[in-house]
């Protein structure tokens, strides 16, 4: 009950230990188109250019940066936690100019904050943005300032790795032209893969670049021939069992409904919390931008909360996140992620840390 990865569950193990085949085996291929079709129900997304990175959210992250952003290019990039400090890394790796927008973490990105940027910086190619702070359990607003970006043709560049599965994500409504997740935050497989889509107008930028993308492996020009329509060519060997794995996991997210799936991660942290409330512990970040999968709780005064982590650890078998960053030591991490997101869960989590904590 960390933040990520996940509990994995028994189907999607059972898939990882299938025969592996050829990675241009026609079977393979028709698990591959599946996989596509499953993504873009999970992304919302009509989008032809939606596939899983074989490497992790990192790796996804960074196909988005590398094929969209060229030197030169001005990034507005939102910031208030550690995975938009990331993105900063990114665009200045790609010889980009980032303009950064501050929040305090815990808090949101604020839509005026991003407005005023945009009206004070002259053509800014893209605009990039977290939606589950998974360092700190806040949730932007990705719709409106997505919607934000757009009224001054902007690109729009989104995280989803701790968001997908577990809360809203419409690329298509919200206007996201790139987008990565991971998979091992809500959408419970193992770790490694990172499924990423881009939209039609960001593929005639990619399409167009003047420069050639400065990563050979992440360059979407080069694995549109493997993941792309029509014949299939050898780009680099596919994780062939992380792929089951993979489409396992996606097939029980649409056998639940994202719907259901959402609902099901909203009604189990509204009960974590009140649980919480209960023991007279307090939560991080104000109730409208809370992220249900990532619960940010505030340790109390004069309580060791690494102690507190080892024994839970070591006496429950379960384990919680530490603050990250500015949050070390002042806050724990409670992860409701995908399957480990469960009623015997939370309550297991509880009881826990009530014994741990008396
Ligand atoms: C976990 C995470 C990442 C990085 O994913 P890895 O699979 O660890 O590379 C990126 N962004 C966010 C918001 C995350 O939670």
């Amino acid at each position: 009950m960390g933040p990520g990865p996940s509990d994995v569950s028994p189907r999607v193990l059972n898939a990882l230990g299938r025969s592996t085949i050829g990675h241009l085996d026609p079977a393979f291929v028709m698990l591959m188109d599946e996989t596509k079709a499953l993504l873009q129900y999970a992304f919302q997304t009509k989008n032809s250019l939606t596939l899983p990175v074989s490497a992790p959210g990192s790796a996804g992250m960074e196909a988005c940066f590398v094929n969209l952003i060229e030197p030169g290019d001005k990034v507005i990039i939102c910031i208030n936690g550690v995975f938009g400090k990331r993105m900063v890394e990114n665009v200045i790796r790609c010889g980009g100019e980032p303009i950064t927008i501050d929040s305090p973490w815990g808090q949101q990105t604020s839509a005026d904050k991003l407005e005023l940027a945009l009206k004070s910086h002259q053509k800014v190619k893209a605009v990039a943005m977290v939606h589950a702070e998974t360092s700190t359990g806040v949730r932007n607003d990705v719709e409106q300032l997505c919607a934000i970006a757009k009224n001054y043709d902007c690109l729009t560049i989104v995280d989803a790795v701790t968001s997908l599965g577990g809360i809203e994500v419409n690329v298509d409504k919200w206007q996201i032209d790139a987008i990565y997740s991971g998979s091992q935050k809500c959408l419970s497989c193992i770790p490694g893969i990172s499924p990423v889509s881009f939209s039609e107008h960001a593929v005639e930028i990619i399409k167009q670049r003047q420069h050639p993308v400065q990563s050979w492996f992440l360059d979407m020009n080069l694995i549109m021939g493997y993941w792309g329509e029509g014949s299939r060519s050898y780009h680099h060997t596919a994780p062939v069992n992380s792929l089951y794995a993979l489409h396992e996991a996606l097939l029980i997210l649409k056998q639940e409904g994202l719907q259901n799936a959402w609902n099901r991660h909203k009604q189990l942290h509204q009960k974590l919390v009140a649980g919480l409330a209960e023991m007279g512990l307090s939560m991080l970040v104000e109730p409208d931008a809370r992220l249900p999968q990532l619960n940010t709780v505030r340790v109390p005064e004069g309580i060791d909360e690494a102690r507190v982590r080892k024994v839970l650890l070591e006496e429950f078998q379960l384990e919680i996140g530490a603050g990250l960053g500015e949050l070390s030591g002042k806050v724990w991490r409670i992860g409701l992620m995908g399957h480990g997101c469960s009623q015997r869960n939370v309550d297991y989590c509880l009881a826990a840390l009530k014994s741990v904590l008396k």
